[in-house]
């Protein structure tokens, strides 16, 4: 039987890497997609791991190519989903997680309607601010412009099947995790 696909959104400083990092150590029937991004590598991000770091040209030639499940650009910068790896996991029966901003889910969600798009919420506005600066790898230009996405992605909260507040990461990634078990189980 094939894979389902989980959409983690939510907005950028919410916490979803972490998150998502979390859930995989729980489940060994998950399986986390890695995105292309032409955005620079931060330190320590590794790549093929934590991202495809491409150029601009080579990841609007994916594009071209149909490549991608989907793509989005995001402050300034592209991301995308390699489509053929997420079919490959589907099929060889693993739960695909894909951890992307509002615009690819949307995009997802109007290709794949099966599949589930869970939000992951600050505790409040206030809360992902500072953990956003927290971070201390962004300039004060690149944190305004997440701010501002923010803003965007929480007004579509509406399109979301699942709602998961990020106050304590292991709780998270536990209450998801019950998510996927509970559609495993239907
Ligand atoms: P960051 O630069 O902080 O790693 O990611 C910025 C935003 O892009 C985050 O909201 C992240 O979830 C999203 N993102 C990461 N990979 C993808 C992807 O493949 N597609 C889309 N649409 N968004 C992505």
């Amino acid at each position: 039987m094939s894979g389902k696909l989980y959409l983690i959104a939510g907005p950028s400083g919410v916490g979803k890497g972490t998150v998502v990092k979390e859930l995989m150590k729980l489940d060994s029937k998950l399986a986390l997609s890695v995105s292309a991004t032409t955005r620079s590598p931060r330190p320590g991000e590794i790549d093929g791991v934590n991202y495809f770091f491409l150029t601009r040209e080579k990841f609007e030639k994916m594009i071209e190519e149909d490549g991608f499940l989907e793509h989005a650009e995001y402050a300034g910068n592209c991301y995308g989903t390699p489509m053929k790896p997420v079919s490959d996991k589907l099929a060889q029966g693993y739960d695909v997680i894909l951890e992307i901003e509002v615009q690819g889910c949307m995009q997802v969600l109007e290709k794949c309607p099966d599949a589930i798009a869970i939000f992951l919420l600050p505790p409040s506005y206030e809360i992902l601010e500072k953990r956003l600066r927290g971070r201390g790898t962004e300039s004060e230009e690149v944190i305004q412009k997440r701010l501002s996405a923010a803003r965007v992605e929480l007004g579509y909260v509406n399109k979301y099947h699942c709602f998961v507040v990020n106050d304590v990461v292991e709780d998270a990634a536990k209450r998801i995790l019950d998510i996927i078990k509970e559609k495993r189980g239907a």
